[in-house]
């Protein structure tokens, strides 16, 4: 952590609703198109994330879910009432992660500002509007028997917990990330700490790739690390091993739109799509109708 990182007091765990004290205001460049946005955090009355938009205030704000999720590329990004919003999971990740269990998110602009491809700008954002207890948060059922889903090599698994333990793996075959394994008990503390500084990472054959389609415009070698085979081309990096933490941020983010499950969850070469996957099957699993009826 270097000098300068806030460091509030954070709540000990996630077992309080929390909202934002204040409001509070970022500008930046989309990573996909390019273009500038702005953001502001307002605190909420109301559970879970909620988004409105900033050109059309008078529009009701939309909770945010994950049966709006409509595209898992790059970064994941939702389909809404009035629009697209994508690269939504650093500022999510960085919300749930510190413990706002509440927020309203006013958005202009299609895309969450990248800032520096991490989470710690939002950390720092959040830090300077300060947090408002609310009192008891009411826990995310979670189905007893453990979530299994895949896709190719790649699985991602969920068991209960009495504590969020979030783990994941990463391989690929370029000598400078190679295999990474990271897993922690999850807390504001450790998440500022150990998650959120960790910032987006690519690959330098499929940067021009993507340019080229008309995709990350916004990217640029400040706001991610980008992996020449064994080496990376604008190091140092934050951690030995900052992929597979930013593999938890991002896993994080995208949990973060059904909320923050009380269980251990293990993501083996996750993905956006794999994630997003999760989240509607706990959604599906939090539903109404399927909580066991009392007597
Ligand atoms: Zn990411």
């Amino acid at each position: 952590m270097g000098a300068g990182t806030p460091d509030p007091a954070w709540p000990d765990d996630y077992s309080r609703a929390f909202t934002l004290a204040e409001a509070v205001e970022r500008r930046g460049v989309g990573l996909h198109s390019g273009a500038l946005a702005r953001v502001r955090l307002q605190p909420s009355e109301g559970p879970g994330y909620r988004v409105g938009w900033l050109e059309r205030p008078g529009e009701p704000l939309q909770r945010l879910a994950p049966h709006q999720v409509c595209d898992t590329q790059l970064c994941t990004a939702l389909a809404l009432d009035g629009g697209r919003l994508a690269t939504v999971e650093h500022l999510l990740a960085a919300l749930a992660g510190c413990g706002v269990s509440q927020a309203e998110i006013w958005v202009e602009g299609g895309e969450i500002p990248l800032l520096d491809g991490s989470a710690l700008p939002w950390v720092e954002a959040i830090a300077e509007a300060g947090l408002r207890e609310l009192g008891e948060r009411a826990p995310l059922p979670v189905p007893e028997e453990p979530l299994l889903l895949r896709q190719g090599l790649s699985f991602i698994a969920l068991t209960p917990c009495e504590r969020v333990r979030l783990a994941a793996a990463v391989e690929y075959p370029q000598p400078a990330i190679g295999r990474q394994l990271f897993s922690l008990d999850l807390t504001p503390a450790s998440f500022v700490r150990e998650i959120a500084p960790a910032r987006t990472f690519g690959f330098r054959e499929q940067v021009e790739q993507l340019r080229a389609a008309g995709l990350i415009q916004g990217g640029a070698l400040d706001n991610a690390l980008v992996c020449d085979g064994a080496a990376w081309l604008n190091p140092p990096l934050r951690f030995v091993d900052e992929p597979v933490r930013h593999k938890l941020l991002d896993l994080l983010g995208d949990l973060a739109l059904v909320g923050l499950p009380r269980a251990q969850v293990f993501a083996y070469r996750g993905s956006h799509g794999l994630h997003t996957a999760l989240a509607a099957a706990l959604a599906t699993a939090a539903s109404p109708t399927r909580l066991p009826l009392t007597a």
